[in-house]
């Protein structure tokens, strides 16, 4: 069962308080029970279509297409109906349940998982976010099938990461209809989509922004040929244009005006899928590695009696549990009710598009030459990776999101803190009693009073790790309020601290889900167990080691000579050095 929400709080906002929130971290989420046994099936299903198929996937992957019939093949098994409620036809996976079918397709083409993916966690969320009741039964029935498959269509060439720069406009007719105008690009599923969800600047006095539905056959809408991309080459992306398109007032999604909320709603709750993703093409190599290190002989015995082989299969088995538990919790908290995960969210994709990256290079590294050779599927899962920290929020501009959101909340308790603080000297009775709860625990950490201990009941052996998260939270939400106190709002500026910040939020959230997980296992009598707890303890030392590094950056760096060097760089535009 997903947890039921004990408190709405952001976990990861929390931590740059200090805060611990373990009610909703512990214990570890599980899957539901409906959805347990709806996986088995959908897996094995998934298993004995794409197993065959290697050939045909490497196929199309050189050709940058997948054929109309193996779409069709992906209809027939229900995969574009996976998180569509059952009243319309699909299968009304939980938001975990989602994540690891995403992982399973993955595991044998990435392109695949960004077909139904697109579909799913971004093209048609919208309407089941925000769509009316009229609209649902217009539409989900044939989303469900695959009749119809969505894309979403926000990007412009001039608006990427400032997406609510976009100049697709919507002008409003007598008739209450909307008249379209404008030019997306990178569009995935574009080329083959009926159904898209399209953001446009309305201007109007409720708001600046407006979702739209728009049906792929109406007079105006056109496409262009498919990108010929780098990765997830079989994957459709394409432009799409809107020329004069007559969009009914009934498709309208959400409220006028509210179509930038509309848009980061569904990046936020779309962000497990990918993640999910990431994990299952960090199984498929963990299989496809430790194959290779056993099979390949070098100096008379298999490769995988070399330490610095061992060391990269252990870093990928630690990197794939640690991402798979931070995807499971984050779509746990997801389907367990909670409303604020946009931060858990975004560490997850940062994490698990990094990890999967960092997994991809090192396999490919241990197949050696077999490894940069289109026959072997290393390269392929490089390259599909790469995408990962460019769409759906690039990782940078995810990173300044993690910390400026947790300083926002941050910098809010420092402004309370200071009222209660104050009300104490004037009312004491008073003053205290404002200071029950967070705020209480606030002042406990900011004069430097003990630290907040994990109360979950956790197996010796994992005591360490935690102690070293407590430890952690508890420099964050110092780190932060000095950054707050000594730079006010001019840290909003402040680009390299705020990556230092959002890294060091990384590490303790995936470690808190790692040790969530690790305790779960170990309470099961799991016979991985030990196994889990290793990985907990490892990569708790790591993390410890990657956010000493990172909190002392705040104070010594080399920021103001990295800065000058761009400058100099940036207005040389060449590299000025040579052999003399
Ligand atoms: C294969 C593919 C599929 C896609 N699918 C879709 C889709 O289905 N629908 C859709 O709407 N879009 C889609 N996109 C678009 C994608 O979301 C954008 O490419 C992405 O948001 C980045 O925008 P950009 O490419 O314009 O890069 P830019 O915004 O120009 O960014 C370039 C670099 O500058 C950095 N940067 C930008 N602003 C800042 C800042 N303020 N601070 C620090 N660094 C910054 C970025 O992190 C990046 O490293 C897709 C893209 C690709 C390549």
């Amino acid at each position: 069962m997903a947890h039921p929400p004990r408190t709405d709080a952001s976990v990861a906002k929390q931590l740059f308080l200090g805060e611990i929130l373990e009610e909703n971290l512990f214990p570890y989420p599980r899957i539901r029970e409906r959805d347990r046994e709806m996986l088995g099936a959908i897996n094995d299903a998934v298993d004995a279509f794409l197993g065959d198929k290697a050939a045909d996937l490497r196929r199309y992957d050189r050709e940058g297409e997948q054929p109309a019939d193996f779409i069709q093949a992906l209809r027939e098994m229900g995969l574009f109906g996976l998180i569509i409620p059952e009243e319309f036809g699909g299968m009304e996976l939980s938001n975990g349940a989602y994540a690891r079918v995403l992982g399973q397709t993955s595991s044998h083409d990435s392109s695949v998982s960004l077909t139904i993916g697109a579909h799913s966690s971004i093209g048609m969320k919208g309407l089941l976010l925000f769509g009316s009741d009229e609209q649902k039964q217009r539409y989900l029935p044939r989303l469900a099938s695959g009749e119809l498959i969505a894309a979403f269509c926000l990007t412009e060439a001039g608006a990427g990461s400032d997406s609510a720069a976009i100049r697709t406009r919507a002008v409003r007719n007598d008739d209450g209809s909307w008249t379209l105008d404008g030019e997306k690009i990178y569009i995935t599923n574009g080329g083959i989509a009926g159904f898209y969800t399209v953001f446009a600047r309305t201007d109007t006095a409720e708001g600046k922004i407006t979702a739209f539905i728009v049906d792929a056959d109406l007079p105006g809408v056109s496409r262009g040929p498919h990108e010929d991309k780098m990765g997830i080459r079989a994957s459709s992306t394409t432009t799409v244009a809107f020329s004069g398109v007559r969009v009914p007032p009934e498709n309208v999604l959400g409220p006028v005006g509210k179509g930038f909320k509309v848009a980061m709603s569904i990046l936020n709750s779309g962000r497990t899928g990918l993640g999910g993703g990431a994990v299952g093409g960090m199984r498929n190599l963990i299989r496809l590695s430790t194959a290779q290190a056993n099979g390949r002989e070098q100096f008379g015995k298999p490769i995988a009696e070399f330490g610095l082989v061992r060391a990269k299969i252990a870093q990928m088995a630690i990197d794939c549990f640690a991402a798979e538990s931070t995807v499971w919790m984050v779509a746990g908290l997801i389907d367990g009710g909670h409303s604020d995960y946009s931060v858990e969210a975004a560490i997850s994709k940062v994490f698990a598009s990094e990890a999967i990256q960092r997994c991809a290079h090192e396999a490919l590294q241990i197949a050696g030459g077999n490894g940069f050779m289109r026959e072997f599927p290393y390269e392929q899962v490089t390259r599909d990776s790469r995408i990962l920290s460019i769409f759906e929020g690039t990782n940078e501009i995810l990173r300044l999101y993690i910390a400026l959101s947790g300083l926002k909340v941050a910098g809010a308790s420092l402004g309370e803190l200071q009222a209660a603080v104050g009300k104490i000297f004037n009312d004491p009775i008073k003053g205290f009693g404002v200071l029950g709860g967070y705020t209480g625990r606030r002042v406990r950490e900011a004069t430097g009073y003990g630290i907040d201990r994990i109360g979950f009941e956790l197996p010796g052996t994992l005591r360490r790790p935690a102690a070293t998260l407590e430890q952690y939270a508890s420099e964050l939400s110092r780190a932060g309020d000095r950054l707050l106190r000594r730079h006010g709002k001019a840290v909003t500026d402040m680009q390299y601290h705020q990556q230092r910040l959002a890294d060091v939020a990384i590490d303790l959230f995936v470690g808190l889900c790692v040790l969530s997980r690790a305790a779960s296992l170990v309470a099961g009598n799991h016979r991985e167990a030990e196994d889990a707890v290793r990985i907990a303890r490892v990569f708790a030392r790591q993390a410890r080691r990657r956010m000493a590094r990172n909190l002392r950056a705040l104070e010594r760096n080399d920021d103001l000579q990295m800065e000058k060097l761009a400058a100099s760089t940036l207005a040389r535009g060449s590299y000025p050095f040579d052999v003399a």
